[in-house]
């Protein structure tokens, strides 16, 4: 992933503030709490249409976007096990 390619998705979300904000915690290759992290930014969008599956629709039509992982992982800040997601830039 190259820096440039991370600012011209950041250019063309700034009108998807939400999507932006995910795409922003996402694209750093960690994982996230969907719980204590996701929700704070984007509350109950975060994985829908304006959160998460925006992102990836940008990809399935063909364009270069945020591939994102999910996988149940402990949470030491929520004590329990939650949905976490990674982002790869492609
Ligand atoms: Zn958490």
């Amino acid at each position: 992933m190259t820096n440039s390619l991370v600012a011209e998705i950041q250019v063309q979300l700034k009108k998807a503030p939400t999507q932006l904000k995910v795409f922003n915690m996402l694209s750093d290759k960690k994982w996230h709490c969907r719980d204590h992290e996701g929700k704070p930014i984007a509350s109950a969008q975060y994985a829908g249409g304006g959160g998460i599956q925006g992102l990836e629709r940008g990809n399935r039509s063909g364009r270069r976007g945020l591939v994102i992982e999910a996988e149940s992982k402990n949470c030491q800040v929520c004590d329990r096990r939650t949905r976490h997601d990674v982002g790869q830039v492609k």
